[in-house]
């Protein structure tokens, strides 16, 4: 069987939606069907939807949303291309806080997104430990990989809006085009890009910047 966000992933196709089509193909037992890849908007959380917090956001109160980011969202929305959240939450792996207190926290979240217009399609993250040797906590790729192969994502076209040298090169990596934002870690986090010679990204003030310059880009 086809995966179950399959049929929106056909709908998008006849109606046209998506930009600058790549064609994939699913073959089942009796069918051959074909359907579109999209290209997404990936988001980094902390220091670009909510505030950055040195101790990390260790519950829903610590979760302060950055002014403008639930404007912004609305925004995106319109370009009917998913929205992946994709956060490493190495306090899981650390031992301070709980998979399930992470989960509640993006569910929170996903939920205060969609009230006021704007849409997270899907949210993944790191648990491990920056020690584990993981293949998913950035600047690795892996999150971004895993929900291309979830959602049918056409990477060479999306865009990463994050905060972070680790969110740029996990981009880079993944073929991605990065953004970064100077809120959260930003500015210091340039400084660090610059050091490392790292070229080859976008320079705004925050999510509501970076989604006015995609915006402006590819509608
Ligand atoms: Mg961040
Ligand atoms: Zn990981």
């Amino acid at each position: 069987m086809p995966p179950r966000w399959f049929p929106r992933a056909l709908l998008r196709a006849r109606n046209g939606t998506c930009v600058r089509p790549a064609v994939g193909v699913v073959f089942t037992k009796e069918t051959v069907v074909t359907w579109v890849l999209r290209p997404a908007i990936f988001l980094d959380r902390d220091g670009v939807i909510n505030a950055n917090r040195s101790d990390y956001v260790k519950s829903w109160a610590e979760c302060e949303i950055l002014p403008g980011s639930q404007d912004a969202l609305r925004r995106l929305a319109a370009l009917h291309w998913p929205v992946v959240v994709v956060t490493n939450q190495s306090p899981i792996g650390r031992g301070i806080l709980s998979m399930e207190t992470v989960e509640e926290i993006n569910t929170r979240l996903v939920t205060v997104i969609a009230e006021a217009g704007g849409r997270i399609d899907l949210v993944v993250y790191c648990p491990h430990h920056p020690e584990a040797g993981c293949g998913c906590r950035k600047p690795q790729p892996g999150l971004l990989l895993y929900a291309a192969n979830a959602l049918g994502i056409d990477l060479g076209h999306s865009y990463l809006v994050g905060d972070a040298e680790s969110d740029v090169l996990a981009a880079q990596a993944a073929g991605v085009y990065p953004i970064l934002v100077l809120s959260g870690r930003g500015e210091h986090q340039l400084t660090l890009l610059r050091e490392h010679k790292v070229d080859h990204f976008h320079v705004v003030a925050d999510l509501s910047e970076a989604v006015t310059w995609i915006l402006a880009r590819e509608e």
